[in-house]
């Protein structure tokens, strides 16, 4: 009686896998697994539960996924040379939430990067952060808009005595300064977590900031944005053993109760791939991301951050207010195989979120199907036809994209 139901989701889900693979896909939050680390994902792991931790279950049966999460954890600790690490968050949000149920209570003062600043919803009063309480204060800006005022916010947090500063942002093209705040946070017992969401690869790739290592007290992150993992969520802290008990509970019980062995399980092979080609792929994605916006500058884009090279990230930002605004920009570039999505920029009001002047592009998707700074300039070309001399490029996109099928970076056919 479904059967018809059943068979157009399967079409859609064939259309969807064709698709996307005729696109160039700019969304900074995604990318894709290798074939090895897509195919464990079918496998028994995706009926099973595991909750607690590994040796340390609540249910029998778990013996082959304890083997594996152990593991994972020990090659997790070597990568990002750190103490501690948490595997059971099942998405960055799921990560943050379990970390800000542990360190914010009712009426504590919490400092974040605004949504015009690049600000991540979870920090927000509509998000987690807004749980828990409701003094929640933005950093300053620096004039550029894509830093943080360092002075302002000392005096901020002389005036204000957060108990948490939250670093780390969704338009993300610059390094936090996690040195420069890291005395007055040490003085005044501040505890400072860096969101680290979007440039985890980058950092496992040792091309960003280290801020575990700069100062920062825990890092929380998703493992698919720039990292090659499946959707999840991990921890990452220094922090003594007693601290470290009383942040794992936030990730279970706290958040989640199973946390889905069948991607934890290509985690952990995408782990071992960022171990391998991690530092390359986070040099090709950064230098990338630079080139696309010199180019894409000197035909005549209005790339933000030019005096600061444009990005030390996956990521650049666009004004696109000439094109209709973001909104039109992002629906039009769709039209022609080049997807992406619209941001506000820094300094616009937030009634603007669903027309702003931005659009965000990331590189890290393409990079991982092979693409340099030679492809940065065919993109950039697209977007000059489509956008400055309205010819529809769709076709010579997909036939672009062809050239491009093979996810690099990875063990696949090895
Ligand atoms: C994407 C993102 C997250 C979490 O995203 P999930 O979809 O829950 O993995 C958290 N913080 C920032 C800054 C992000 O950009």
């Amino acid at each position: 009686m479904y059967e018809r139901n059943i068979t157009h989701i399967e079409r859609h889900v064939k259309k969807q896998n064709h698709w996307r693979l005729c696109t160039l896909n700019l969304i900074a939050s995604e990318n894709v697994l290798s074939d090895r680390a897509r195919e464990v994902m079918g496998s028994d792991f995706i009926h099973r539960y595991a909750e607690g931790h590994p040796g340390e279950r609540y249910y029998q049966g778990t013996e082959i996924i304890d083997e594996i999460e152990s593991r994972l954890k020990k090659h997790l600790k070597s990568l990002f040379n750190c103490r501690h690490v948490d595997v059971r968050p099942i998405s960055g949000t799921i990560a943050n939430d379990a970390i800000f149920s542990r360190y914010i209570g009712a009426g504590d003062v919490v400092m974040v990067n605004s949504t015009p600043g690049g600000g991540h919803i979870s920090h927000h009063r509509v998000g987690s952060v807004g749980k828990y309480t409701s003094n929640i204060v933005n950093f300053p800006l620096s004039k550029d808009g894509f830093h943080i005022d360092v002075e302002r916010t000392c005096d901020l947090i002389r005036a204000l005595s957060p108990r948490v500063i939250i670093l780390g942002k969704s338009l993300f093209l610059f390094p936090e300064p996690v040195e420069e705040l890291e005395s007055i946070c040490r003085e005044k017992k501040i505890i400072m977590i860096y969101d680290g969401a979007h440039v985890l690869g980058l950092i496992a790739g040792g091309q960003f900031q280290n801020p575990l290592k700069e100062g920062a007290h825990l890092i929380t992150a998703s493992t698919h944005k720039t990292y090659f993992g499946s959707q999840r969520g991990i921890i990452l802290s220094d922090v003594g053993e007693n601290e470290w008990r009383k942040i794992d509970k936030g990730a279970f019980p706290g958040s989640s109760s199973n946390h889905h062995l069948d991607t934890l399980v290509s985690l952990a092979i995408a782990t071992y791939e960022m171990m391998e080609f991690g530092r390359e792929y986070a040099r090709q994605t950064i230098a990338n991301a630079r080139h696309l916006g010199k180019t894409l500058y000197n035909m005549g884009f209005k790339v933000q951050a030019e005096e600061f090279g444009f990005t030390e990230s996956h990521q650049l930002a666009v004004n696109v207010s000439e094109f209709g605004g973001g909104d039109e920009a992002a629906r039009h570039l769709k039209d022609n195989g080049i997807i992406l999505n619209m941001n506000l920029l820094p300094f616009e009001p937030l009634d603007k979120v669903s027309n702003p002047a931005g659009v965000r592009l990331g590189v890290q998707e393409m990079t991982r199907f092979g693409m340099k700074e030679a492809e940065m300039e065919i993109i950039a070309s697209f977007f000059k036809k489509c956008l400055i001399e309205g010819q529809y490029v769709g076709d010579e996109v997909e036939e672009f994209r062809t050239g491009y099928q093979k996810v690099h970076y990875s063990f696949d056919g090895g």
